[in-house]
């Protein structure tokens, strides 16, 4: 493998601008890496070699000319398949968009290709964004690059392993209950959901649309913040974005946190962890107190009902959105179909996987009349339960901690089959997507089988950039993010 791949995305930047490589070498280094490499790992659904060399000669043609460099220009990227780009392939991992060829751009797509930032594939994920393991996808599993027998985590595991395998350096992950989070946690990388709002929905394709947010892979935590800043901003084309102006959230990475207060989630303390993530969570306490901070033992008694709410309201969400999915505008149509009615049925029936059919159903049920109050309506004023108190435990803290998830990696199959395990992995992560508040998970460490472990930081709506601040200064205490996989 070419070093330069192993290397931060500002070490790559620079080396482009210093003119010690060129954008096109770095970008066919990569693709020469994924070639080699991603029929073991199963990151990517398909490769957009065209436009990403086409990009990497635009940056190349800058340096010559002498030219202000954007930021990330020239570093290899890759795109959640859930995520549009003009005349590539956009399946969401489901058989019912196999074909589907996009004709326009997302929103954060434009903002990379305007930055230079080459593209140069799009990211396998469990179908539709439904998932924690990658297992859904349903074209090929993703494997942890850190052991080959684990799974990744989901939704977003192509995303997360293919940076966690140096395949490229950077990615793009959509998180709805934690789908960027988790699997950043299983492969040891950073990965961060943005406030809601905070960066367009324009052009994902929508899973649950009042939780779905799209946001950084990397594998440290600058990387992460300077493509936050990339890819956030305020879009006319997505009703929920907000009207904010976007932040260097680079500039106030070292601010000193010394007196800041740090939340730890005592839900989140004891309950199902691992011995191992159980110590490394007391480390990071340990870390953050050596660093100055006040530790406070926070309640959110609410949690408890996270799983549940989410569950009626991202399934009733999806079955909403899904509904578009009906042979007639977009991608597979059943080839034998005797009138219109068996045409969307068979269409339908063919073209969806297990697991999402399954949360078609529950959300229909959960939205139909005579349900509608006892579940949808109630996890409504749930979700207002959680939020309010968010915002009572940020009058209290800075940030709050938790492990991202109560374990590491589990072995491919070991939850396949039984959905409420499988679920259950998202108990740390769900319930800042409820809130809308701003979650990242960094390194803290490995288990005694060497699996990564994640230390999730949350912050109120709008400071991402504390968010990232705190994480700086515990990934600058530690270190972890050094060590690679061995791949
Ligand atoms: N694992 C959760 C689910 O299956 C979250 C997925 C996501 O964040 N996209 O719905």
């Amino acid at each position: 493998m070419n070093e330069l791949l192993k290397k931060s995305a500002t070490e790559q930047s620079n080396a482009i601008k210093n003119k010690e490589v060129s954008a096109v070498e770095l970008t066919k280094a990569a693709l020469e890496r994924i070639n080699s490499l991603d029929e073991k790992l199963g990151c990517f659904n398909s490769l957009t070699e065209d436009t990403a060399l086409e990009t990497a000669k635009k940056v190349d043609k800058k340096v010559a000319n002498g030219e202000e460099l954007p930021l990330l220009a020239g570093v290899p990227l890759a795109l959640k398949d859930n995520m549009n780009l003009v005349g590539s392939r956009t399946t969401a991992s489901s058989k019912i968009l196999e074909n589907f060829v996009s004709p326009f751009n997302a929103t954060i797509t434009q903002k990379l290709l305007d930055n230079c930032v080459p593209i140069l594939g799009k990211a396998n994920l469990d179908e539709f964004a439904m998932g924690s393991s990658n297992e859904n996808s349903a074209f090929k599993k993703v494997h942890n690059p850190w052991n080959l027998n684990k799974v990744p985590g989901g939704s977003s595991g192509g995303s997360a392993a293919s940076v966690a395998a140096c395949e490229v350096t950077l990615s793009l992950g959509s998180d709805t209950g934690g789908s960027i989070r988790l699997p950043a946690s299983f492969c040891g990388i950073v990965g961060m959901k943005p406030t809601y709002g905070r960066v367009s929905r324009y052009g994902l394709i929508a899973f649950a649309s009042s939780l779905d947010q799209i946001g950084p892979f990397a594998r440290n935590v600058e990387d992460a913040a300077n493509l936050l800043e990339v890819i956030s901003g305020y879009d006319p084309k997505d009703s929920t974005s907000l009207n904010i102006p976007v932040e260097h959230y680079a500039a106030s990475l070292n601010n000193d946190i010394k007196g800041k207060k740090v939340g730890v989630i005592k839900e989140l303390m004891s309950e199902g962890l691992t011995e191992d993530v159980s110590k490394a969570l007391q480390k990071a306490i340990d870390d953050y107190k050596a660093m100055g901070c006040e530790i406070v033992e926070i309640s959110l008694p609410s949690l408890k009902y996270s799983i549940g709410i989410y569950y009626i309201l991202a399934t009733a969400e999806c079955s909403s959105n899904l509904a578009r999915f009906d042979g007639v505008k977009y991608g597979y149509r059943t080839p034998d179909a005797k009138n219109l009615m068996e045409m969307y049925t068979k269409t339908r029936a063919e073209g969806f996987g297990p697991e999402v059919k399954r949360r078609i159903m529950l959300g229909t049920y959960a939205l139909s009349s005579g349900y509608y109050d006892a579940y949808y309506k109630k996890a409504q004023q749930m979700r207002a339960l959680v939020t309010m108190e968010f915002a009572k435990a940020f009058e209290q803290v800075d940030v709050l901690i938790s492990p991202t998830c109560p374990n590491t990696a589990f072995d491919m199959g070991a939850k396949a089959s039984d959905p409420l395990a499988m679920y259950l992995t998202d108990i740390a992560t769900i319930s800042a997507n409820l809130a809308g508040i701003p979650g990242l998970s960094v390194p803290a460490g490995f288990d005694r089988d060497g699996m990564p472990i994640g230390l999730q930081i949350l912050a109120p709506q709008m400071q991402d950039a504390k968010l990232l601040n705190f994480a700086y200064k515990f990934e600058q205490a530690n270190n972890y993010h050094k060590k690679l996989a061995n791949i």
